[in-house]
């Protein structure tokens, strides 16, 4: 967890791949139905433009499906989900059905000022939402994903007023009781996101090595 801008993407994507676990970003999923052109997309495409939370219930219906595919046996990394109390309480449920349990949620530690500066450079591919920054991270060819080839472009969420209302509404209002609940149940770790890609990788990675069996 953490708010837009953190790194929660780039972390979880290299994640995933080390470990062999399936990477579960609600808002890739979303920006793919938009894409699309599904009844989801089209429902969400203004929401999300505008900075604020797509419904519980699409995002709940959503995610319950994804989850059901073969390749989450193994494990699943879970990035921008939940994202309020009512999905945090979905996924109890969906998880008791299921006989499993989260091992750990990562909270990611950052200042608005510092997403404002990060997000304003961010860069995604249209195929797959691999994310580059203009200046410290960019791709080998402008404007092009080193990894499929396919375009690079500015989310239209990635203003800095539409930052902002996410950083405040998504981040300090939706997402703070749930981190709540999960800390009373012992499950939360806080990670200094504002450090450099290095940096965090080695932290993350250590505290993962750490939950051992649990993972
Ligand atoms: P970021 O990684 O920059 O925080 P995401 O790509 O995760 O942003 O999400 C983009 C947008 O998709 C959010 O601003 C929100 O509108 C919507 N969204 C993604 N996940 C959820 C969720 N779990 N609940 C509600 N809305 C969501
Ligand atoms: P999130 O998924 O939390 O919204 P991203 O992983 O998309 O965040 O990262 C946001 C932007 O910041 C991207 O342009 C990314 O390249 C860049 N970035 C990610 N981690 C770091 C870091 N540790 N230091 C500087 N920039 C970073």
């Amino acid at each position: 967890m953490g708010p837009p801008g953190a790194g929660k993407g780039t972390q979880a994507g290299r994640i995933a791949a080390e470990r062999g676990l399936a990477h579960i970003a609600t808002g890739d999923m979303l920006r793919a139905a938009v894409r699309d052109g599904t009844p989801l997309g089209l429902e969400a495409k203004a929401v999300m433009a505008r900075g604020d939370l797509v419904s519980d219930d699409l995002i709940i219906a959503m995610f319950r499906e994804r989850l059901g595919a073969d390749d989450t046996s193994a494990g699943v990394l879970l990035d921008g989900f939940p994202r309020t109390e009512a999905q945090a309480g979905a996924l109890d449920d969906m998880l008791l059905g299921l006989d499993r349990s989260i091992a750990a949620v990562v909270v990611f530690d950052i200042d608005e000022e510092t997403v404002v500066r990060r997000l304003s450079g961010r860069r995604m591919c249209r195929a797959n939402d691999h994310v580059y920054h203009v200046e410290s991270n960019p791709p080998a060819v402008e404007g092009v994903c080193d990894i499929d080839g396919s375009e690079l472009y500015q989310r239209d969420d990635d203003q800095p007023d539409v930052i902002r209302t996410r950083f405040r509404k998504q981040w300090i209002e939706a997402a703070a009781p749930v981190i709540e609940y999960y800390r009373g149940r012992g499950l939360v770790s806080n990670l200094d996101a504002a450090q450099s890609r290095e940096q965090v990788s080695a932290e993350l990675d250590e505290l993962l090595d750490g939950l051992g069996a649990r993972a």
